[in-house]
């Protein structure tokens, strides 16, 4: 029975949030842009930084370079008054923190910050300047601000000489500080820039992406899953709604139709099986009807027979009713034959188990047979492997099944043919009619040299009842299969190509015993 929705989707274990395909798309995509963003951001930025430091740096050097020039220009002209103002005037760009300009000793003799004129700077940092090319720039950080530093050497030019004579090379150092905290904080805001716009990408990826994913694949995978979970529970009636053209959808469609292929095969099934079944109660009672007939006819049968064979005894030999009198006997024996079959059928007889030598079985079963008129231009050809362990077995009911299969190849072959029996120690795995496995066994083989069994009909042959000969009742091979089964043993038939058919009866070993002996 096909269980409630409500029963399936408590039985679907919950899928963790962690491990969902969700979780893992959208923690993927996020990383990867982020990488991506991460790259792109530290790469424009480092340009930026270098160009920005860069082009800080080059204004440092031409403000030095134009400090010198006015210098010089103004002393030229005799306005040293002049350098002052210069200098205060630069200094009012509000990243140059100072400028001053030092003598040979050290003493400050101009300054953008007029208290520092006057001041001397101390020795070693003299020396250090001293000590130093014409032109340098150096960087230092004062409380986490970059402040670049150019020392500029005034050099004593033939226009000089007129004042300053040519004793030094250089007349004094022209030191410019400028600060880059500007640019510092520019580069600040663009890195806090950067970290927004990848956060912002970061969140807005993973809403988007999980929106899409949730459409796109968690839904239709959930619906998917759903109708599997049912499938899986019995109810075939499940179908996966999924009406995207994507791969899910594809997926979706296959499935239906293979639960639609499902459905058709278990109602086919089904539909075998209720036929199957009223047919085996048709059978069953038949087989009743056909016990309790049966039970009826033989007493009045024997009857008959006796009083037929009193008749008979008191007739001369020369009376010319005596062979009707046989006849009739001969048609009672068969009828007997008839309705003995019917009963085992019904109601089979308590079977007495004990180790049987197959091929004894089978040689009395020929001698029986070769009394059979029917039988006496059949060639029976005997391949008995020796040394075949007994088995443990009913003798009587092996011998009704063997008698069974020769009849009926005697029949096959119309009386005239080679029948061939072959016994052997079982090699091949057996599996039983109940899918067991047989285990060791003993294989006889009936082979006829008839027309064989069409094949439409190998499988109706053991189903009671079922003839195709006119005077036939279909018992033979139901009851012998019966027997056979009983045993713990298996049997089939086959047509064997250029013969005719070929009947194999495995009996289990002694030892292999799993219990269905109990049966027998
Ligand atoms: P019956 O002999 O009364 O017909 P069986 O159950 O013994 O009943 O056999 C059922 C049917 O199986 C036979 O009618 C026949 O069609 C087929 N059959 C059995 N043995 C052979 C055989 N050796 N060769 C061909 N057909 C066979």
């Amino acid at each position: 029975m096909p269980r409630s929705s409500s029963d399936n989707h408590a039985r679907r274990p919950a899928r963790s949030f962690l491990y969902s395909l969700k979780t893992k798309f959208i923690a993927a995509l996020i990383l990867l842009v982020g990488a991506v963003i991460s790259l792109s951001a530290w790469w424009n930025l480092s340009l930026h930084t270098e160009h920005m430091l860069q082009a800080t740096e080059d204004k440092v050097r031409a403000l030095a370079e134009a400090i010198d020039g006015g210098i010089q220009v103004a002393m030229r002209e005799g306005h040293t008054i002049e350098v002052q103002r210069i200098l205060e005037g630069m200094a009012r760009d509000p990243d140059i923190e100072q400028i001053v300009i030092f003598d040979d000793g050290g003493r400050i003799r101009q300054a953008s910050k007029r208290d520092l004129v006057g001041r001397v700077m101390d020795r070693d940092r003299l020396s250090r300047y001293l000590a130093q090319p014409d032109f340098t720039v150096t960087g230092r950080y004062e409380d986490g601000e970059l402040i670049q530093s150019v020392v500029k050497k005034i050099r004593n030019r033939t226009e000089c000489h007129a004042c300053h004579g040519t004793a030094t090379e250089f007349l004094g150092t022209i030191q410019l500080d400028m600060s880059f905290g500007q640019t510092q904080e520019q580069i600040a805001g663009m890195k806090r820039a950067a970290l927004w716009t990848m956060l912002l990408t970061g969140l807005a990826l993973a809403g988007g992406g999980g929106v899409l994913m949730i459409r796109l694949v968690d839904r239709p995978v959930a619906r998917l899953a759903d109708a599997m979970t049912r499938v899986e529970t019995g109810d075939l009636t499940a179908q996966a709604v999924c009406g995207g053209r994507d791969e899910l959808g594809g997926l979706a469609k296959s499935f239906n139709a293979m639960v639609d292929r499902l459905r058709a095969a278990r109602d086919e099934i089904e539909a075998y099986h209720q036929q199957r079944l009223a047919r085996a109660e048709r059978l069953a009672s038949l087989g009743e009807l056909a016990a309790s007939v049966a039970h009826e006819i033989k007493n009045p049968l024997a009857g008959i027979a006796g009083a037929v064979r009193i008749l008979a005894e008191d007739m001369p030999a020369s009376d010319s009713r005596k062979e009707i009198m046989g006849e009739i006997l001969a048609q009672i024996r068969r009828l007997d034959g008839t309705v003995g079959d019917l009963l085992t059928f019904a109601r089979p007889g308590g079977p007495e188990v004990g180790p049987c030598a197959l091929h004894q079985v089978l040689d009395r079963v020929l001698l029986v047979l070769a009394e059979d008129p029917s039988a006496s231009n059949v060639r029976v050809v005997r391949e008995y492997q020796s040394d075949l362990p007994p088995v443990l077995a009913d003798g009587k009911l092996l011998e009704q099944v063997f008698f069974n299969l020769l009849l009926n190849a005697v029949q096959a072959i119309g009386g005239q043919g080679t029948i061939t029996l072959r016994t052997a120690r079982g090699e091949a795995d057996v599996t039983r009619t109940d899918g067991a496995p047989l285990g060791p066994h003993l294989e006889v083989r009936v082979i006829d040299t008839g027309p064989g069994i069409p094949a439409h009909l190998l499988r109706e042959i053991f189903t009671p009842f079922f003839t195709t000969k006119p005077r036939g009742i279909g018992l033979g091979l139901a009851i012998t299969r019966r027997i056979v089964e009983d045993h713990g043993g298996w049997i089939s038939a086959e047509n064997l190509p250029g013969q005719g058919a070929m009947f194999r009866v495995c009996l289990p070993l002694e030892g292999s015993d799993d219990g269905t002996r109990e049966r027998i």
